[in-house]
């Protein structure tokens, strides 16, 4: 009898135990809920937070979201989630929310507001309140566009050319250019002492009618988006038409330094693999080179004209459109880009104006080219060349030798092929040798500007 007692006690204690362990571990469990936000740093008329609630142990039980404003508060939302049993804890471990709001609707005016999201778990922690997670976050609340203010006048561009745009912006805005057509120029202050003061060069691109829209556009930090025209003028430009006759001793001096494939049924190998070269490949090395100029810096690097190779004759212009025959048949069209200047053999290549060197290599069609970031977003390219005497991240000065002429890529002789390119797009280098060009549309703009500027 005694015995059994005995037994039943010490049976009884260890389910106690097993109990309080499991009072202890899973229903007083100490781990804070989570919450995952992305809050803006401002926000405009109406915007939706997006928050992922999280608690893999006793699982969610509440959330309250507010907004805190002028000694104010606006609750956006208070939720509930459900208990799975009396001792299971809440049905949600994961889950995320969406919480929107309307400043109108709502009667909540612009300025500096703080966000609080606080959420608790069903842990029997606090005396069954749960454990809390509180968060806050400032934020700007703006419904206003920003105003966009032209500085510059008289912004008259050449197909194929280039143009400059000064502009004061009200607030800071993470994006703000000139839209041509399809096509964005992102502005940058730091030249002027007026932050607001932004700067952007763009380009109409040869393929762009005089009747492509041009205007500056600006979004602030909540996503408000101002639109704002200036008056421009572009120019029609003919471009010259050139005739490249294939031999076959080019095709089979050039063809197999590139390795493409003919289809399998191909009557001229040759013939068609060097059409892969120039439609493929080229497009492919363009769209390489258009990414060139994306992280320029704010800093104007260049002064006065750009250098053109010396002593060399123009043996091909920009925007040339060109007719590829082959056995006196019309077998390929392509655009040239650029300006191919020839000299004598492996000539020593100058700089065309001061800046960084933003690439340095093998770029299929182009061969070894080197392109070097004036600031702004302007660009100078050289391509085909024999040897690079630069190497990335160095400053260049205006004359310094970068390189030498070759044949590498798809040049049939030794010349150079200079290109200019504003951001993305290629433009006409003729305009960036010319003084004049340069002191009416880049700097009597600067000049004009400077009244508008801080000291
Ligand atoms: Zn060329």
């Amino acid at each position: 009898m005694k015995k059994t007692k005995s037994w039943l006690f010490a049976i009884i204690a260890v389910l106690i135990i097993i109990a309080g362990g499991w009072v202890l571990l899973v229903q007083l469990e100490g781990e804070q809920p989570i919450i995952t936000e992305s809050i803006p740093e401002a926000i405009g008329k109406s915007h939706t937070f997006t928050f992922t609630l999280a608690d893999h142990r006793s699982g969610l039980r509440k959330v309250r979201v507010s907004l805190l404003k002028d000694g104010k508060q606006w609750d956006l939302l208070e939720k509930e989630f459900e208990k799975s049993g009396m001792f299971s804890g809440g049905q949600m471990q994961e889950t995320t929310i969406d919480v929107p709001v309307e400043m109108d609707k709502q009667g909540i005016s612009d300025g500096d507001a703080m966000l609080h999201v606080t959420l608790w778990d069903y842990s029997w922690r606090n005396w069954w309140n749960g454990n809390k997670t509180h968060l806050e976050k400032a934020l700007l609340i703006d419904s206003k566009p920003p105003t966009i203010e032209v500085l510059s006048r008289a912004h008259n561009v050449n197909q194929g050319g280039a143009g400059l745009v000064i502009y004061r912006l009200s607030e800071p805005c993470p994006r703000s250019g000139v839209m041509v057509g399809d096509n964005f120029f992102p502005g940058h202050s730091g030249y002027f002492n007026d932050e607001r003061i932004h700067l952007a060069f763009f380009a109409l691109d040869h393929t762009q009618p005089p009747g492509t829209p041009v205007y500056m556009e600006a979004s602030d930090l909540a996503g408000n988006t101002a639109r704002a025209g200036f008056y421009h003028h572009l120019r029609k430009r003919n471009f010259a038409k050139d005739v490249i006759n294939l031999s076959d001793g080019f095709l089979s001096y050039k063809v197999p330094e590139f390795n493409v494939q003919a289809p399998e049924n191909s009557s001229n190998p040759l013939l068609d693999k060097f059409l892969e070269i120039n439609r493929t490949l080229r497009e492919k090395d363009e769209a390489f080179l258009s990414t060139l100029g994306l992280g320029t810096e704010p800093e104007m690097y260049w002064e006065g004209t750009f250098l053109r190779l010396p002593n060399a004759a123009n043996r091909a212009g920009f925007a040339d459109h060109r007719e590829y025959r082959y056995q006196g048949e019309v077998v390929d069209h392509q655009v040239h880009l650029g300006i191919d200047l020839a000299s004598f053999r492996n000539a020593a290549i100058p700089a065309a104006n001061t800046g960084k060197v933003v690439f340095a290599g093998d770029v299929g069609i182009y061969g070894k080219t080197v392109a070097i970031d004036h600031g702004f977003g302007l660009i100078s390219m050289y391509s085909h060349l024999s040897g690079i005497d630069v190497e990335v991240g160095q400053m260049v000065s205006k004359g310094e030798t970068l390189g030498r002429t070759g044949v590498t890529g798809l040049a049939g002789g030794d010349h150079l092929h200079f290109g200019m390119m504003i951001h993305n797009i290629m433009v006409n280098p003729i305009e960036w040798w010319d003084s004049n060009w340069i002191m009416h549309n880049v700097t009597d703009k600067l000049k004009d500007a400077k009244s508008f500027d801080t000291p």
